[in-house]
């Protein structure tokens, strides 16, 4: 099953080329034994793929989020997981949006060649979930340095990573105008920071993804470090968002596309009652529904890379475009492991796996709920809820 056709087909078919190296045996190896696919992350940024968002300049391709989108849904659709590589594409959007020129002559060449990761953001708290301007993390300026205490939770990707951006309020809630001023953002080197001030404990979870609790005790970070001006950290996270947003929506259509691709050829093969069971029509209207859903999500999705690329306010179709992506992908995989009858719950068939991985996406990086609030509050001006 092809998805719209689009002009993209040189990139589709490199990027399919890498992928192809990588069959399912792989993809579901690493996840039997929850391990971290190095050496695919390790392809993918030496054929710069990673770098795909890093100007020329920098050391990067200079490509637009059309193009890194189609990069991470072409992973997906291959049966692989973008969410082991896919905080490299945004993160570092913060860093070329708010850091100084010095930051990104030292961190993005560097980033491009992938002899540094910046794979981690640390967001999400324990005791705050979703509500971040009330986030209890600190950093306190003490000369030349900032002093973190505090929790994180959720933190993903921090054992392959060499880099984290860390959200912290550095004045306290008490002693701002807005709620959503007094934060700040910092590179945090991972290198210097565990096991000085920084304590990491990975979390066993449904998915395959590497996500940690983390916890600061007086960890020391160079006063240079800070990206951006202080107190201004928030509107900077935010101002990531849609990037993010937009990626996670291709990874989801390309998940979509996976299910589509594996259900479709099963229920014509398989007989039962002395017929395929894709002559059933219950059988085929959930597929056909879901495919349907899957098309449209992916109108919404280029929209949001358009607007994206043209710098133009992207902020209601990136979100319109995770929410209808992560929903499509959602319905096309139910409708996989359903007519896959007993055999969809078989590791060798992948699609238990896959189905648990993007049934993360109604969750984080923001649930579903939260663009619904986002879209009812700020597209459709209804009274703030919260
Ligand atoms: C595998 C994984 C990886 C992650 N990686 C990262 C990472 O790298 N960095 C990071 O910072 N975070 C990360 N997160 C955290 C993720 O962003 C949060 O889990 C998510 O934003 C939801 O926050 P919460 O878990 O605190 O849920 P809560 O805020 O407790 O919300 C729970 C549920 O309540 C509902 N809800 C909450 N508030 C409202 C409301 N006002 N109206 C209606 N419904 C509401 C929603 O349905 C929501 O799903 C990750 C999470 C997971 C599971």
């Amino acid at each position: 099953m092809q998805a719209a056709t689009d002009e993209y087909g040189e990139l589709r078919e490199a990027v399919r080329a890498l992928c192809a190296d990588f069959p399912a045996e792989y993809h579901r190896k690493i996840d039997a034994e929850r391990g971290y696919p190095e050496a695919f992350v390790d392809a993918l940024t030496k054929a710069g793929w990673l770098a795909a968002l890093i100007p020329e300049e920098y050391g990067g391709s200079g490509l637009g989020l059309t193009e890194a989108s189609i990069i991470m849904e072409e992973i997906n659709r291959s049966g692989g997981n973008s969410g082991a590589c896919h905080g490299q594409m945004y993160n570092m959007g913060t860093l070329l949006r708010h850091g100084s020129e010095e930051q990104k002559r030292r961190y993005l060449p560097r980033i491009a060649t992938g002899e540094l990761r910046l794979q981690s953001m640390g967001v999400t708290e324990p005791t705050t979930g979703t509500d971040t301007t009330k986030l209890r993390t600190t950093a306190v300026r003490q000369g030349d340095r900032y002093v973190v205490n505090g929790q994180k939770v959720w933190i993903s990707r921090v054992q392959h990573s060499e880099l984290m951006i860390l959200l912290a309020r550095t004045t306290p809630l008490a002693e701002v105008k807005k709620k959503s001023e007094g934060m700040s953002i910092f590179l945090v080197d991972l290198r210097d920071a565990i096991g000085n001030g920084m304590t990491v404990r990975p979390i066993d979870n449904m998915v395959n993804h590497e996500t940690n609790e983390i916890f600061f005790d007086n960890l020391e970070i160079p006063a240079e470090n800070l990206i951006g001006e202080e107190g201004r950290g928030f509107r900077y996270i935010l101002d990531g968002l849609n990037a993010e947003r937009t990626l996670i929506a291709a990874e989801c259509i390309g998940d979509g596309y996976w299910f589509i691709d594996k259900v479709v050829p099963y229920v014509k093969e398989r007989v039962v009652f002395g017929r395929p069971i894709g002559q059933n029509q219950g059988v085929q209207f959930p597929i056909a529904e879901s495919y349907i859903e899957i098309e449209a999500a992916n109108l919404m999705r280029f929209e949001a890379c358009r607007l994206f690329d043209a710098n133009q306010p992207c902020g209601a179709q990136a979100n319109m475009a995770k929410y209808l992506a992560a929903k499509a992908s959602w319905e096309a995989a139910n409708a996989c492991l359903q007519f896959h009858g007993g055999y969809g719950f078989a590791h060798e068939y992948d699609v238990e796996r896959k189905f648990r991985e993007t049934r993360l996406y109604q969750v984080a990086p923001i649930s579903t709920n939260l663009i619904l609030s986002y879209v009812a509050e700020h597209i459709l001006g209804m009274p703030r809820s919260f």
